[in-house]
């Protein structure tokens, strides 16, 4: 855990945040500026800064990360799919430094 980390505050419990599910590996959680009737942010419970410090160590929780993420869809109600976004670094628009998935879907999901 990384003390100045929001993600790793959020996953503690000692930053509150509307947690949708958890187990030993990862907290899954709201967004607090949803982009889309469905905005859920994956994280694990280790502190990873992005996909840049993934290991072969770290293979177990990946694909625990990917294969939680439709399970996670239909519980929200998305049949019809769903958009995952992982933004990496500065350049590709990550601004909280924990590695996170964005879950996205509904109505109001725009196709690009
Ligand atoms: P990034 O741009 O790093 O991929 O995405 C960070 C996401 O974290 C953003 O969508 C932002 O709305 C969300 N976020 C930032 N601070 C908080 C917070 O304190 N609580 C929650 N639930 N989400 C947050
Ligand atoms: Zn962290």
């Amino acid at each position: 855990m990384s003390d100045d980390c929001l993600f790793c505050n959020i996953a503690a419990g000692d930053i509150p945040a509307d947690k949708v599910y958890e187990d030993e590996q990862v907290v899954v959680f709201n967004d607090i500026n949803p982009k889309a009737r469905v905005h859920l942010l994956v994280i694990p419970r280790i502190h990873l800064a992005s996909l840049e410090d993934l290991k072969p160590e770290h293979d177990e929780l990946t694909a625990h990360m990917m294969r939680l993420l439709p399970k996670l869809a239909r519980e929200q109600g998305l049949e019809k799919g769903f958009r995952t976004v992982i933004n990496t670094g500065k350049g590709g628009g990550q601004v909280v430094f924990h590695l996170h998935i964005h879950l996205l879907g509904g109505p109001d999901l725009r196709i690009f």
